[in-house]
């Protein structure tokens, strides 16, 4: 039976055609969800018996649970176990500025990027959309504050579940669904340019930023397999394409890995691909991990990354750091309860 959770407004107007009824009751539903955050369908009063009843037996409302939650300062992590008894994680980081969650899209990840822990269990199955949105509403009701941005940066590449990830966001960015503007949506990706194309194509104005972690050819495949099939010239074409139909900027995060990636000749040779584009450079101090030989490049080496970009023009930021000591920064989230 289908999760309640799974349906965009439009499923449900569609839905509500399909059994007679007027498709604003779709909206009356998204209110108690969303809204009065009520899941119990009985209890939906301006909605007649037949149909609660009618929905009762074509909808669960089941819920993922929370098995564990690490708190470090301004961050908690959250482990949740699925309804099928997998396992996924979910970090949420407290800025000045507003709460944001970073979500996972997968179980496992077969994209096989060395550096990263996720992909160390490879790919069990998509997470629907449902449980997606429910790692929000879950954790909402946990710390009883209001999400203001969502990071689709968890374990999982969220182009490799490129139709659940789309309604999740349909769900979340709904007016009358979770309210979470287009533009406080992130979604990051290792660069599967055909979905890329595809998403440039949807009237939505989410962020892309795009996983690429090396200049050449040689190095990317070495670091991302995904690059001996997607590599740097038609990945950058795409990101220039998607550019000139979304006009939204585009952000390159870029792993500070220390002596593999981070010479000033490879910053270079970054700004040189990357020269005159409406993007700009993230770049993330390596969260070491104790199954990995990666080591982080050292400050005085960020630095003069970061500066060598900046005279070439380019953009850039170093991305803040959150949760490294629960394991809960970039590429420690693993989503198993002891690994
Ligand atoms: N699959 C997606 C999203 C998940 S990873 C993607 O590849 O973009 C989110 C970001 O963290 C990616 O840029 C990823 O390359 C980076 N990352 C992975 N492992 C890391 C680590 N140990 N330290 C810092 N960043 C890491």
């Amino acid at each position: 039976m289908n999760n309640i959770f799974n349906l965009t407004k439009k499923e449900l107007e569609t839905y509500f055609l399909s059994i007679g009824e007027k498709s604003f009751k779709a909206t009356q539903v998204y209110e108690w969800l969303y809204q009065k955050r009520v899941y119990d369908i009985d209890e939906f009063s301006n909605i007649k018996k037949e149909i609660r009843d009618k929905l009762k037996a074509d909808f669960t409302t089941n819920f993922i649970k929370i098995e564990n939650k690490q708190v470090d300062n301004l961050t908690h992590k959250y482990l949740f176990k699925l309804i099928d008894g997998e396992y996924v994680e979910a970090v949420v980081m407290m800025h000045d500025y507003g709460i944001s969650v970073c979500v996972s899209s997968e179980v496992g990840c077969n994209m096989g990027c060395k550096f990263c822990e996720s992909g160390r269990l490879k790919k069990v199955r998509n997470l629907q959309a449902y449980e997606i949105v429910e790692q929000i509403l879950v954790i909402e009701k946990d710390l009883e504050k209001k999400i203001n941005s969502v990071v689709i940066m968890g374990i999982g590449e969220p182009l490799d579940n490129y139709d659940n990830i789309i309604k999740f966001i349909e769900i979340i960015n709904d007016a009358k669904g979770l309210q979470i503007g287009a533009r406080h949506i992130t979604l990051s990706t290792c660069g599967l340019i055909p979905k890329i194309y595809e998403l440039a194509k949807l009237p939505l104005q989410i962020n892309l930023a795009i996983s690429f972690h090396a200049p050449t050819d040689e190095l990317r495949s070495k670091l991302m397999p995904v690059n001996k099939v997607y590599s740097i010239t038609p990945l950058i074409k795409a990101i220039k394409d998607y550019l000139q139909v979304t006009s939204r900027r585009v952000t390159i995060e870029y792993v500070m890995l220390n002596n593999i990636n981070d010479s000033k000749e490879c910053a270079l040779k970054l700004a040189k691909l990357f020269k005159g584009m409406n993007i700009y450079v993230n770049l993330i101090p390596y969260n070491e991990t104790n199954h990995l030989e990666f080591k982080r490049s050292s400050k005085n080496k960020i630095e003069i990354f970061y500066d060598t970009l900046k005279k070439e023009g380019i953009n850039v930021t170093v991305r803040k750091e959150f949760g490294s000591k629960i394991d809960a920064a970039c590429g420690q989230l693993r989503g198993r309860k002891n690994a």
